[in-house]
């Protein structure tokens, strides 16, 4: 079976880090893009993402915006946003930008796996 590939976006080296060690751990093989634009990038270009991590303070572009651009031609992937920074109201905002989910950092390895083993249909 392919491995299951994953675009992180993530602009801070130490949170991608943090969030590499644990995918690969769980076997995922990662890509990653350091702004929105470049998932944006990214997302159009490579054929075999199966679920995007998108941070959403991002520079050039947030995840916000990345999503609405991401969702307009690649509509299935799931999007799974994550910020340090939510405020009440925010779930939603991203919900209603695409998203397909969202989780707070800082990530739990336990919580992220079963969200993307939930959007991928994984057991
Ligand atoms: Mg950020």
């Amino acid at each position: 079976m392919p491995k299951i590939r994953i675009l992180v976006a993530e602009d801070e080296d130490s949170n991608y880090r943090y969030v590499e060690k644990l995918l690969k751990k769980a076997g995922y093989d990662l890509l990653r893009a350091s702004n929105g634009f470049e998932a944006v990038e990214y997302a159009k270009v490579y054929e075999d993402i199966d679920l995007i991590l998108m941070d959403i303070k991002m520079p050039v572009m947030n995840g916000v915006e990345a999503t609405r651009e991401i969702k307009l031609v690649k509509p299935t992937i799931p999007i799974i946003a994550t910020t340090a920074f939510a405020i009440p109201g925010d779930r939603e905002v991203f919900l209603k930008a695409g998203c397909d989910d969202y989780i707070p950092k800082p990530i739990k390895s336990e919580i992220l796996i079963n969200l993307i083993n939930n959007h991928l249909k994984i057991a």
